[in-house]
């Protein structure tokens, strides 16, 4: 993992604008949640679609010059495969008392490029370092036991915001980025704003 500079790419147009498209859905969102307070498990999270638009998966190639932000993987040609956002924007895995982060669904700065088995949970064969190429042949002609990705993981310690409610500490997070801190002041202003 490497660390992602986003000085050099610009906050792609349909985020900036932010388009109709991304405006008419913050202000749905907002709405939505709003409804559903407090969050139960019962309720589903809104359906994102706008957060991916050509011009962000463009830019997300670019920012990570076509690579997997996690697994350093190339992911693809044309664009970004999977759009994923590091805090996870429809609900927190072991938490269903939380929403989720659904107000930084279309922050530029919450978005990395990633290949589909570093953003689901999948069923996977990992490869350690030292296992020999029959090893490896060995492993990947069974089925994968276990399940890995990223998916709505995302342990911290400390408070964990809610709907803005609650400071965010990026400082605090347990998972690495490899965009590096995310200015927590940046973070309030959304908050704050939502
Ligand atoms: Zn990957």
């Amino acid at each position: 993992m490497r660390k992602l500079d986003r000085a050099n790419v610009a906050v792609p147009p349909s985020l900036a604008g932010p388009s109709q498209a991304v405006a008419n859905e913050i202000a749905n969102a907002i709405t939505y949640y709003a409804a559903r307070v407090p969050w139960t498990a019962d309720h589903t999270s809104y359906q994102f679609q706008n957060y991916r638009g050509a011009d962000v998966k463009i830019a997300l190639r670019r920012l990570a010059g076509g690579n997997c932000a996690y697994c350093e993987s190339k992911i693809g040609a044309v664009g970004a495969r999977e759009v994923e956002h590091y805090r996870p924007k429809g609900g927190i895995a072991a938490l269903a008392g939380h929403p989720g982060y659904w107000w930084l669904a279309h922050r530029w700065d919450n978005l990395l490029p990633t290949c589909r088995d570093c953003n689901k949970s999948l069923r996977q064969h990992i490869v350690n370092p030292g296992m020999t190429e029959a090893e490896v042949l060995e492993l990947q002609g069974r089925r994968a036991a276990a399940s890995f990705g990223k998916a709505n993981q995302f342990e911290i310690r400390g408070q964990r915001a809610v709907g803005g409610a609650v400071m965010l500490n990026s400082k605090i997070r347990c998972l690495s980025t490899p965009a590096g801190t995310i200015p927590v002041s940046t973070l309030l202003g959304i908050s704050r704003s939502s």
